[in-house]
This record gives C-alpha cells, sequence and structure tokens, in this order.
C-alpha cells in the first residue's frame, strides 16, 4: 500500500509517500508560504530536490500540486493518483476524546473540531489540510494520528494540575503532553532492538529536538511526560521557556509592559536556549560557540542538560526504576555532548557511557557499557512512517 503521510500547519505542509510494504520512502517534501507566495519543495527518493516558487492561495491549491508532482510524468513516484491507498494526517491535538488513531469520517472530525481551542494554532491547520485532501481525493480512506493520544495512558495524578478541579470538569484543564507518535514508536523500537519484552519494560524516551520532551512507558504505556496542556511546558527547548515558576509572568508583564499575548510570546519564541545564549536556538551553533568559549552558550547548554537529566531521575522514581533510556529527535540523535552530560547525572543509576559509542550521529546504538546497570540507546525516530503504519492498521 502507499501511504501519503501529510503533516499540514497554517502555511506549510509537509508530506512523505510511503510504500507500506516496503517502509520505503517514494517521495518527500513541502510547501512552504502557503496564502503568501508559494514554494514547493519535491524530491522523489534517489533524484534531485525541486524547488517551484509558484502561487498557492490555499491549502487545496498547495496540496494539488503535490498530487500534479507525485504524478510527474518525468519526476513522479506514481504513474496514477489510484496509487495512493490511504492518507495519514498528523493532528496535534486530540484532547481526552482520542486515545489512539482514528479514520476520519464526519463525526470524527466534528470531535476534532472540539479540540481546536486546545491546540488554536495547530489544530484549524490539521483540519484545513484535511478538507483539502478530502476534497481532492474524495474516494481515499483518510486517518488521523494525533501527537496526544499515546499519552492518553498517563494516570489522574500524573495528569492533574494543582489547580481547581473545576477548571478540569469545565475547560479539561489538564496535562496531555506531545510528540506522542515519537515515544510511542521509539519506545517500542528500543524494546526491540535491546531485545527487551516491551509488556515488561520500564523505558524513558528524551525526544530532543527543538521542541523536547521526555515520558516514562512502563510496559509499553505512557505513564507520564513533560509537556503539559500544551507544548510549553517540561524542557527548556530551542526557543521555549520550559516549567518556570508562574508568577514570573505578572512580573515581566509589569517590568516590560506586555499583555498576555506578549508575554507568551516571550515564553513560546524568545526563550529557551535561544533566550538563554542570546545567540541560537540551533544545537550546532551553541556547540560551535561553546568550543570557543562562549560563556552564554556554555551555560544555554548546561541549563538544558540539567533540566533533562532532573526528568530523567522524576521518571525512575515514577516507575520505580528503568531498564533503558532512549534518545531521539535532532538533538538527542546527534549531540554527544548533550547526551554525555545528561549522563554524567546519572551514575547512581549504574550507569556507565560507553565514550567511543556515543560518538554516533542519527543511527541506532547502544552507547552505555557492557556493565551498565540501565541500557542506554540512540533510536533515530521516524514520526512519518509511525503514521503511516497507523493508517495501514486501520484501513487495510
Ligand atoms: P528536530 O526538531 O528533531 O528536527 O531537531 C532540530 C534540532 O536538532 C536543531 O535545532 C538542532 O538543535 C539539533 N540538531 C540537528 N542536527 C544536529 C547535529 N548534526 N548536531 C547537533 N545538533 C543537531
Amino acid at each position: 500500500m502507499n501511504v501519503l503521510v501529510v503533516n499540514c500547519g497554517s502555511s506549510s505542509l509537509k508530506y512523505q509517500l510511503i510504500d507500506s510494504d516496503s517502509e520505503a520512502v517514494l517521495a518527500k517534501g513541502l510547501c512552504e508560504r502557503i496564502g503568501i507566495d508559494g514554494r514547493l519543495v519535491y524530491q522523489k527518493t534517489g533524484l534531485d530536490k525541486e524547488i517551484t516558487e509558484a502561487a498557492m492561495p490555499t491549502h487545496k491549491q498547495a496540496i494539488q500540486m503535490v498530487l500534479d508532482a507525485l504524478v510527474n510524468e518525468k519526476t513522479g513516484a506514481i504513474k496514477s493518483l489510484s496509487e495512493i491507498d490511504a492518507v495519514g494526517h498528523r493532528v496535534v491535538h486530540g484532547g481526552e476524546k482520542f486515545a489512539s488513531s482514528i479514520v476520519l469520517t464526519p463525526e470524527v472530525l466534528k470531535a476534532i473540531e472540539e479540540c481546536n481551542d486546545l491546540a488554536p494554532l495547530h489544530n484549524p491547520a490539521n483540519l484545513i489540510g484535511i478538507d483539502a485532501c478530502k476534497e481532492l481525493m474524495p474516494d481515499v480512506p483518510m486517518v488521523g494520528v494525533f501527537d496526544t493520544a499515546f499519552h492518553q495512558t498517563m494516570p489522574k495524578k500524573a495528569f492533574l494540575y494543582g489547580l481547581p478541579y473545576e477548571y478540569y470538569e469545565k475547560y479539561k484543564v489538564r496535562r496531555y503532553g506531545f510528540h506522542g507518535t515519537s515515544h510511542s514508536f521509539v519506545s517500542k523500537r528500543t524494546a526491540e532492538f535491546l531485545g527487551m519484552d516491551l509488556k515488561n519494560s520500564k523505558i524513558i524516551v528524551a525526544h530532543l529536538g527543538n521542541g523536547a520532551s521526555i515520558s516514562a512507558v512502563l510496559n509499553g504505556e505512557c505513564v507520564d511526560t513533560s509537556m503539559g496542556l500544551t507544548p510549553l511546558e517540561g524542557l527548556v527547548m530551542g526557543t521555549r521557556s520550559g516549567d518556570i515558576d508562574p508568577a514570573i509572568m505578572e512580573f515581566i508583564a509589569k517590568k516590560e509592559n506586555l499583555d498576555i499575548e506578549g508575554v507568551m510570546n516571550v515564553l513560546n519564541k524568545k526563550s529557551g536556549v535561544q533566550g538563554l545564549s542570546k545567540l541560537s536556538s540551533d544545537f550546532r551553533d551553541l556547540e560551535a560557540a561553546a568550543n570557543e568559549g562562549n560563556e552564554l552558550a556554555i551555560g544555554a547548554i548546561d541549563v538544558f542538560c540539567y533540566r533533562v537529566a532532573k526528568y530523567i531521575g522524576a521518571y525512575v522514581a515514577a516507575m520505580n526504576g528503568v531498564d533503558a533510556i532512549a534518545f531521539t529527535a535532532g538533538i538527542g540523535e546527534n549531540t554527544t555532548i548533550v547526551r554525555a552530560k545528561v549522563l554524567e547525572y546519572l551514575g547512581y543509576l549504574g550507569i556507565t557511557v560507553d565514550a567511543q559509542a556515543n560518538e554516533v550521529h542519527g543511527e541506532e546504538k547502544v552507547i552505555s557499557t557492557a556493565d551498565s546497570k540501565v541500557k542506554v540507546c540512540v533510536i533515530p525516530t521516524n514520526e512519518e512512517l509511525a503514521i503511516a503504519r497507523e493508517t495501514v492498521a486501520l484501513v487495510k
């Protein structure tokens, strides 16, 4: 089966066409600046990237361009659109309604729309992408795969905030967690890779990318994760603050003369390692600067790693132990220094690191020594493949 995986944002859209039998990517790319001017990036596997600047005033026109590229006579990955058997859509927020992926029917779409105020920046855009695909491919089955679904197994003690209970009752204010597709994929793959029984395992997944979150996965089910009602909670991220004293919001609002949107903008876009370093949200830049002795860059990396280590400690407590820790996503897969610094704090767990193995970039590898009490590994995430697998499982 060929599955088109679509991740639709407000002005951009990422896509991959995956052959689910071989799990090979046939083509991939993205549409950018939808509704502004428009730019299509398309790459058939094995060929060079093609970039087309062309007006795409709506998401429907953007998806039409993707479909045209996929069936293009010279560089298309398929001969006709009938070779697309299903579409898998990333949906950011499924609230408490969706604990797993689901075939997108009109009723389901209505239920997703009801989650819009929990993710006002993301869900409406996801729905626009779904509508556009449905218009252009009315007979192709579509599946929604939610970022929040994997975390729905969290117990109440983990997902409730210490706030008036009526906010949970009235508005569903609680912790949801994100990156669920990645945490699910990586925890399963970690057990497989290490030859462990997932159903009898304690795994901590550190998804460290520009957005970063950690999860505690007990016997294959998430029991805690660091992001909350929104992706702002938890770790220090590229530009997000992660956990802070909530009173800082009022303090900064007064000092800087900001309204609530202004403060939220600071916490989401100007904080994290970007804000701390005054330099960049990208760890490649931070590492280079740190190597040249830049104190703020060194400090930002330290804050980032310390927070990761503290969360890992917390999740060891949540599961009363840990068998394996997996690092994933851009930073987790590529940054030796971050993994090394995080693991330095965890010697008390009997973790010892194989410094040479820890030089790994972007491939599956055990980075702990043979006698380490806890296995530590790098497991590249693949959210698109996970979405394709979920889609196939529901439409086959
Ligand atoms: P993601 O959100 O998973 O795509 O991760 C993106 C982030 O990963 C970037 O902002 C960088 O901080 C980091 N990253 C990606 N590649 C590398 C690399 N080769 N070395 C260090 N950091 C990297």
